[in-house]
């Protein structure tokens, strides 16, 4: 089955009002010990089924288990203490209160290896599982051991690398790593931030991903883009160096974003997940705009190649609207499926 424009989400999709906060990112549990695992399952099939509903093809656990994309990763390592913590400013961007890493840090044991497993036993379509990126990671954190950047983001590839494993293991068709500090700190990334990214997925054999966007639909988030002029050309200083590397694919923010679409000629021959569906907007797109979306991005991305997506989470969204978006981004790619079969 190779379905043209298969459709996916960037990853995170709301959780239901009983397990968290609705609309609220780092909303905390209502629920605890054994009521909360059942409920991050029930959460999880529930996310699963909405995918199904909407018609998405790649289907993702919709983060369901996590609190943050980035923080229940490192609540599970050695290193890192969650009660010391510092005010940084977080991809240049906003304030954040974060743990410290006070030792050498590492992996014990497997951190979402059962959820995969669990999803993987609810469905046969291909799943994608999202982890954070090694820079990001290093850039969520207040670093008092190694004093370097770099030497903690290629300590998070090692462990992350473990991981990915163990996600392969479960049956995991895509893994995908997120790193929105990819478009922020892009001398790093090209000096070390796609070395480290490398060596994440060292010896994978499934397909995997890298998620660069410009966020969340929150404030701090949208006030940065009105900073950032009428052409968003971030993506052209790191596609070079992405295009030569080992990644399969790379998911872009390209909806109502002022991302001139062109510049994706610079990553061609690389699969590319195009955001089609704005995460910081309240209205649902149409499937007309949404195909216009992906018409666009076909000018520079082999129709093969071309997997219709979502610009980020939608963590923050009402479920409601989530839903209207993933039907959305489905009813899309099936117009522009139309025209390219016809
Ligand atoms: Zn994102």
């Amino acid at each position: 089955m190779n379905r043209l424009l298969p459709t996916s989400t960037a990853g995170s999709l709301p959780k239901p009002s009983w397990l968290a906060q609705a609309e609220t990112l780092w909303s905390p549990w209502k629920l605890k010990g054994q009521a909360l695992y059942d409920g991050k399952r029930d959460a999880l099939r529930l996310a699963l089924l909405e995918q199904q509903q909407a018609g998405i093809d790649i289907v993702s656990d919709g983060e369901q288990t996590r609190q943050h994309f980035v923080t229940t990763f490192i609540e599970h390592l050695d290193g890192v203490d969650f009660e010391k913590r510092k005010t940084v400013k977080i991809r240049d961007r906003y304030d954040a209160s974060v743990p410290t890493v006070v030792g050498p840090v590492s992996r014990t044991k497997p951190v979402f290896a059962d959820d995969a497993k669990f999803l993987r036993q609810q469905s046969k379509q291909k799943i994608k599982w999202a982890l954070p990126g090694p820079m990001t990671m290093v850039d969520t954190l207040y670093d008092a051991h190694y004093k370097s950047r770099q030497a903690l983001a290629w300590e998070f590839a090692t462990i992350l690398n473990q991981e990915a494993k163990d996600l392969e293991q479960q049956g995991v068709d895509i893994i995908q790593f997120d790193e929105p500090a990819f478009n922020v700190f892009f001398d790093e990334v090209n000096d070390w931030g796609i070395k480290c990214l490398e060596k994440a997925i060292d010896g994978l054999k499934c397909e995997t991903a890298v998620h660069i966007c410009y966020g969340y639909g929150i404030k701090a988030n949208t006030d940065w883009k009105l900073s950032l002029g009428s052409e968003w050309r971030q993506y052209e200083e790191i596609f070079p160096k992405l295009q030569q590397s080992n990644i399969d694919i790379i998911s872009l923010e390209c909806h109502n974003s002022r991302v001139p679409i062109n510049l994706l000629e610079l990553i061609r021959g690389k699969k590319v997940m195009v955001g089609a569906i704005d995460v910081a907007s309240k209205a649902v797109e149409s499937p007309q705009e949404v195909a216009a979306t992906l018409r666009e991005a076909l000018k520079y991305v082999d129709a093969d190649k071309l997997y219709p997506c979502t610009n980020c989470g939608m963590a923050p969204l009402s479920r409601e609207l989530a839903q209207g978006k993933l039907r959305a981004l489905s009813s899309g790619a099936e117009l522009v499926r139309r025209e390219l079969s016809a």
